[in-house]
């Protein structure tokens, strides 16, 4: 698969390098990254914004998290990198049959390739998510913060509240399926 998804376990959410890197540290990592990649998108070469995307590896024996590297994604291929929080975030319905529809193109799958596909990754989030895990952050494990910041700034700016967009994007696996099912059928 050219483009996979990636559904970070509940427990796991809101801890990541970009939010856990003390200072500028991760606008200088952003901005290597980029440059390394070529200022494009690995994997469909769009250069429209573009993000810095952590990749996560998962050991489900020892219960570790483990930063395996960066990669630089188009903001569409984000999306459907984070299918899971793309699909529940606040948005128009046309804009998540483009997220499944992008996923579908650049595999090259069938619909019922892709929704086995995500049905599968929402069962492994979901014993995941019930979990504790520890996170390896690796070679910058000594810069991260101590305690997870309440409240941080989103790309505009403004101030959100962890807790808040948590409970929002990440609810319960119930919920997901609901929404999920609700999605399959308009796409369908
Ligand atoms: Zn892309
Ligand atoms: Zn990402």
């Amino acid at each position: 698969m050219r483009l996979t998804c990636e559904f970070v376990p509940k427990t796991l959410q809101n801890k990541g390098l970009s939010v856990m890197l003390k200072g500028r540290m991760w606008s200088l990592i952003s901005r290597t990254v980029k440059e390394i990649n070529g200022y494009k998108c690995v994997v469909c070469g769009d250069c429209f914004w573009l993000i810095t995307h952590e990749i996560w590896e998962y050991d489900d024996e020892k219960l570790v998290q483990r930063l395996a590297g960066f990669m630089t994604l188009c903001s569409l291929c984000h999306r459907v990198k984070h299918m899971q929080g793309s699909l529940l975030r606040t948005g128009r319905d046309w804009n998540k049959i483009c997220y499944i529809r992008k996923f579908m193109r650049i595999n090259g799958i069938s619909w019922g390739e892709c929704k086995s596909y995500l049905e599968a990754k929402l069962r492994e989030w979901g014993v995941r998510s019930t979990k504790n895990w520890t996170i390896d952050y690796g070679v910058f494990g000594k810069h991260i913060r101590v305690e997870v910041p309440a409240i941080r700034t989103n790309w505009l700016g403004n101030y959100m509240k962890v807790e808040k967009s948590e409970s929002r994007k990440f609810g319960k696996v119930g919920m997901w399926e609901n929404y999920y099912r609700e999605i399959w059928d308009i796409v369908h």
